[in-house]
């Protein structure tokens, strides 16, 4: 794309130079002509180059509701857009900050309603004092904690020096941008043995789509959202901590019932996210899962009704499907009296003479076996 706008200019200055040098000798005409081809092509060919990516977004409807899950290798970065109104949750470590001010940009951010900080881990936080030094924000929300690395205090700088409103994140506590809201669903409680539990949870709502982002929030922090009785149910789930194993339990995963879900985290990165307990659990629950390490930006658009998800790398990476659980079968063992899905180590490696097949969980259960704890059926 700068390659051919810098051939476009080059041609331009070139066609001015031959007009002025015209004006005294009409051989160099074939020669305009030429340079006014090589012109079309040009500007053709700088259209041509935007992404397909880009232009699939570009066709949604003004009212529509977009997420961006802006892919900044290992960490989260989140732009709610309703109404030309924005929210930003969280923009990935430091050195990715320029790379979201200019996703900002060219996605015609002029300033950001509000600007949430999940909790103070770099991959998460770091980004957000270049975001806040860049644009005006209006609010910035996160939960408080005792966190002093010069990263998090960095941030909280840029938030007082900018003037910008700072939220304590309170449950329950609801905020519209746009034609689309949304909910402090957690953390509940004030003292944790770990940051990743105190991120701020939000669920967004544009007419009958909701979606809920996480952070880091780990089982503990699930366990309390599903005691307290919180309504988790979303179409689309951001899965918590890059698709550790640490969270997503399946009583989690069952109560917000996702139809999609989006795993942020880098290529090859050093805790090999997304774990396979999360992934296995995402298949065979059916949710369709995208994945920012492998398929790059991802973006989701909502009517109101109906969700449509667009990524970068459209042209190399297969559109993800739902895993079609009518195909698994469960298998007990007559020794241990566990029950596995098919696809599990256990079921595999069982010898035939202790195998016995049922239907659906619901039959292993009422014969008195118990669902094996690795592939949890
Ligand atoms: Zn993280
Ligand atoms: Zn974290």
């Amino acid at each position: 794309m700068i390659f051919a706008n810098f051939i476009l200019k080059t041609v331009i200055e070139m066609i001015f130079a031959l007009v002025y040098i015209s004006k005294y000798n009409s051989e160099v005409d074939i020669l305009k002509k030429f340079l006014s081809s090589i012109l079309c092509l040009c500007i053709v060919f700088s259209l041509c180059s935007c992404s397909l990516f880009d232009n699939s977004i570009a066709k949604h409807n003004s009212e529509d509701f977009l997420v961006h899950f802006i892919d900044v290798g290992q960490g989260d970065c989140i732009l709610l857009e309703s109404e030309d109104d924005f929210v930003l949750i969280d923009a990935g470590e430091s050195e990715y900050g320029a790379t979201v001010c200019q996703y900002l940009l060219d996605n015609k951010v002029k300033s950001i309603d509000y600007v949430i900080a999940t909790h103070p881990h770099s991959d998460h936080c770091g980004g957000l004092t270049e975001v806040i030094e860049t644009f005006p924000c209006e609010n910035f929300i996160t939960v408080e904690t005792d966190q002093q690395s010069k990263i998090w205090l960095n941030v909280l700088y840029a938030v007082n020096n900018e003037n910008v409103n700072y939220i304590d994140a309170q449950v329950g506590d609801t905020y519209s941008f746009g034609n689309a809201s949304f909910e402090i669903m957690g953390p509940y409680s004030k003292i944790y043995d770990n940051y990743n539990d105190y991120s701020v949870i939000v669920k967004a709502t544009y007419k009958s789509n909701s979606f809920l982002f996480t952070g880091d929030s780990e089982k503990a922090v699930e366990s309390e959202m599903l005691e307290n009785g919180a309504d988790l149910k979303a179409d689309v789930l951001k899965v918590s901590h890059h698709g550790s194993a640490t969270s997503s339990s399946i009583d989690f995963l069952d109560a917000v019932s996702p139809s999609y879900s989006v795993i942020t985290c880098g290529m090859y990165n050093d805790y090999g996210h997304p774990h396979r307990e999360t992934t296995d659990h995402l298949n065979h629950k059916g949710i369709i899962t995208y994945r920012t390490d492998i398929m790059g930006t991802v973006v989701a658009v909502s009517n109101g009704n109906d969700i449509q998800f667009f990524y970068e790398n459209e042209e190399d990476v297969p559109s993800p499907t739902r895993f079609d659980t009518s195909k698994l079968s469960y298998v007990g063992n007559k020794n241990t009296k566990k029950f596995h899905l098919s696809t599990c180590d256990g079921a595999t490696s069982m010898s035939s003479k202790n195998k016995v097949n049922f239907k659906n969980r619901e039959q292993a259960i009422d014969n008195g076996y118990s669902p094996c704890k690795t592939c949890n059926p």
